[in-house]
């Protein structure tokens, strides 16, 4: 405080000028910084829903990674729960099947994966994104 008044004095402003403009410096420095980052940011980072076999999906990402990857009903949104007891009880891919099920809408079959587990399932949508990403055919704007 006896810095900042002295300061205050040599250069003839007022005491809160000295403590308002570092302070303030320092969230301008903080603001363009993130601004900078989020300019350089891959424009596919904002590529975070969209619809596969008839269902509505979200995912982030960790650097490289997609995470968080979930299904949501096209109707109401709500979080879907997934069926794979089947898969294991056969060895055949073909009957292996992942139901995804709305438990808000009466239970309903929302969409099913054909070929393996809820993690298969996951690893079709994953590559899907991915192909969207690679081939440049997404779209951020899209309603879902
Ligand atoms: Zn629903």
């Amino acid at each position: 405080m006896q810095y900042i008044t002295e300061l205050a004095q040599k250069y003839n402003f007022p005491e809160w000028v000295i403590i308002v403009t570092p302070i303030s410096l320092f969230f301008m420095i903080i603001f363009i910084i993130v601004l900078v980052v989020k300019i350089l940011e891959p424009k596919y980072k904002l590529y975070k829903k969209d619809i596969f076999h008839n269902m509505v999906w979200q995912w982030k990402y960790k650097g490289e990674n997609i995470v968080e990857l979930w299904c949501y009903c096209p109707v109401c949104k709500s979080m879907l729960h997934v069926d794979d007891e089947n898969c294991r009880t056969t060895q055949n891919l073909g009957d292996k099947i992942t139901f995804f099920v709305c438990d808000k809408c009466d239970e309903r079959e929302v969409g099913r994966i054909v070929g393996g587990d809820r993690k298969y399932a996951l690893s079709v949508i994953r590559r899907a994104i991915l192909a969207n990403i690679r081939l440049n055919t997404y779209d951020i704007y899209k309603e879902v």
